[in-house]
């Protein structure tokens, strides 16, 4: 990503959209909207000291929500250019609210509230397709209770939860405790604003609250409209007291998540949803459990699938190696439905083919295994090309041009055309780039042409 930030003949257009393309194979312009980032590209340092200021958060998009950011945010760190948008949807200025602590916090004086959207159009010999994929909704599987079930996610969850740079550090801290520790938080700022208010009511009289509830109670204070103030607020933040110990008592016994199964096939190889094969999945199952068990050397995995497709140049060894030294055992079967146990311990009925019985087993957390399915907004972005999608949305192509579109001069790579994993979509990319140089170069007249 950096090199290509670099590269003399690259040129970046993030946070942008293309609204319409016309011509045809070696003469397409087409229009491109620069989204308003109200933070200037050239100033900006990503130094980051306006989202430490900013008080509005909001749920963090690239942590699956699993976190939260600021309506000033960096999308992640790595990103390309290195700079902060704003998020209009959510920022107190842009909606009309008096704020603009990022204008005042940034040294860069990079923030600008009257930023707009810009129209840029380009002349281009040839386009490459690379949106990618989504991931598929599990909750349209009710039987699996994603949602329900706190500790229930899907795998891309868990890549975050896993990540050094997630919301856990890399610490496989259960959704369910992480729920109970955000509510911890929310009660203790309460009873911060209810003890400053009871402080002053003890400054006045020179008595701590305790000791004049009990009075107050015996009827001492009858008639005293500032003490039944006093005694009002004592109650309610008793109110606040009495859940915050007890979940604070329960936050003691929390622990990181040990017993882990992962589903496969979640929406693939399902004839109700997508029949194909996701391909990816069942590689990065066994690589999320690897992974955490270098975490935590007592962790164990249950891996249930019809089976195992780990089809590429030394991934049976790898599935080998994580059944010998990652403590995964591979289990042959359908999962029937997930409920919930104690604990909020997610419990997995399956039928076990080898055995021919149906089991139980209870786990610590749950990980699905979702389907590639296509991406969220393909239809209109086809719509604008002209290309033509699938039976599944994927882009349309042949077995025999894997990344030729439907339209000359318009390519196709990774799984905006197919679920593929991440070797394969590259050597597409390589492929597609191929055929777009073919189309700008092969054609005399578009030497100058560039590719989008
Ligand atoms: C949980 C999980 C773990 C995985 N782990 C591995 C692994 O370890 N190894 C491996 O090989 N594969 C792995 N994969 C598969 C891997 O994610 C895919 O193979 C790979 O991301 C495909 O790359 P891509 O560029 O085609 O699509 P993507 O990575 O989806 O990239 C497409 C990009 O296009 C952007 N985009 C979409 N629409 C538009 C638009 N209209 N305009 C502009 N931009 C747009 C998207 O925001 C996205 O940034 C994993 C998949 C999952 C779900
Ligand atoms: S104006 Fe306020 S709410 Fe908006 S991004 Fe700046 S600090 Fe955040
Ligand atoms: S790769 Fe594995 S989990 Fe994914 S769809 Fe294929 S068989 Fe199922």
């Amino acid at each position: 990503m950096l090199d290509v930030g670099r590269h003399p003949n690259i040129t970046l257009l993030a946070y942008s959209q293309v609204e319409e393309v016309e011509g045809e194979a070696g003469n397409f312009k087409v229009t491109v909207r620069r989204k308003a980032r109200y933070v200037d590209e050239d100033k900006c340092t990503g130094c980051g000291a306006c989202a430490e200021k900013c008080p509005t958060a909001v749920a963090d998009a690239f942590n699956e929500g699993l976190g939260t950011r600021r309506a000033i945010y960096s999308y992640f760190a790595q990103g390309i250019p290195s700079t902060h948008t704003i998020d209009p949807e959510y920022c107190r200025q842009l909606k009309g609210k008096k704020c603009g602590i990022c204008a005042k916090t940034c040294e860069a004086d990079a923030i600008n509230f009257d930023q707009e959207d810009r129209m840029l159009e380009l002349d281009v010999g040839a386009i490459v397709m690379a949106g990618g994929y989504d991931i598929f909704d599990p909750s349209l599987i009710p039987e699996y209770r994603y949602r329900e079930i706190p500790n229930v996610v899907t795998a891309i969850e868990f890549e975050r939860l896993l990540s050094a740079s997630g919301p856990t550090e890399g610490h496989l801290d259960r959704p369910s405790d992480r729920a109970i520790e955000a509510e911890i938080e929310g009660l203790e700022k309460k009873a911060k604003k209810s003890q400053r208010v009871i402080n002053k009511f003890e400054e006045k009289h020179e008595e701590t609250s305790p000791a004049f509830y009990e009075k107050y109670q015996a009827g001492d204070f009858d008639g005293d409209e500032d003490r039944k103030k006093w005694a009002d607020k004592f109650e309610a933040h008793q109110k606040i007291m009495e859940p915050l110990e007890a979940l604070k008592k329960k936050a003691e016994t929390f622990k990181v998540a040990k017993r882990l199964a992962f589903i496969q096939c979640v929406g693939s190889r399902d004839f109700r949803f997508y029949p194909f094969c996701s391909g990816y999945c069942c590689m990065h199952s066994i690589k999320e459990a690897i992974i955490a068990h270098e975490h935590g050397p007592e962790t164990t995995s249950a891996i249930f699938g019809m089976d195992i497709r780990a089809v590429g140049k030394g991934f049976e060894e790898y599935k080998i190696r994580g059944g010998n030294h990652s403590n995964i055992t591979y289990v042959r079967g359908r999962v029937a439905e997930i409920t919930e146990g104690e604990n909020h311990n997610p419990v997995v009925t399956y039928e076990d083919t080898h055995e021919r019985k149906v089991k139980d087993q209870e786990f610590d957390m749950v990980i699905l295994a979702t389907a590639c399915a296509p991406t969220r907004g393909v239809k209109a972005l086809a719509a604008i090309l002209g290309v033509e999608l699938d039976a599944y949305d994927f882009i349309k192509t042949t077995p025999t041009a894997p990344v030729d579109t439907t339209v000359p001069g318009i390519f196709v790579c990774g799984c905006a055309g197919a679920p593929m994993d991440v070797p394969e979509s590259v050597a597409q990319a390589s492929s597609a780039a191929q055929r777009a140089a073919e189309v700008v170069f092969v054609l005399p007249s578009n030497k100058e042409k560039a590719v989008a």
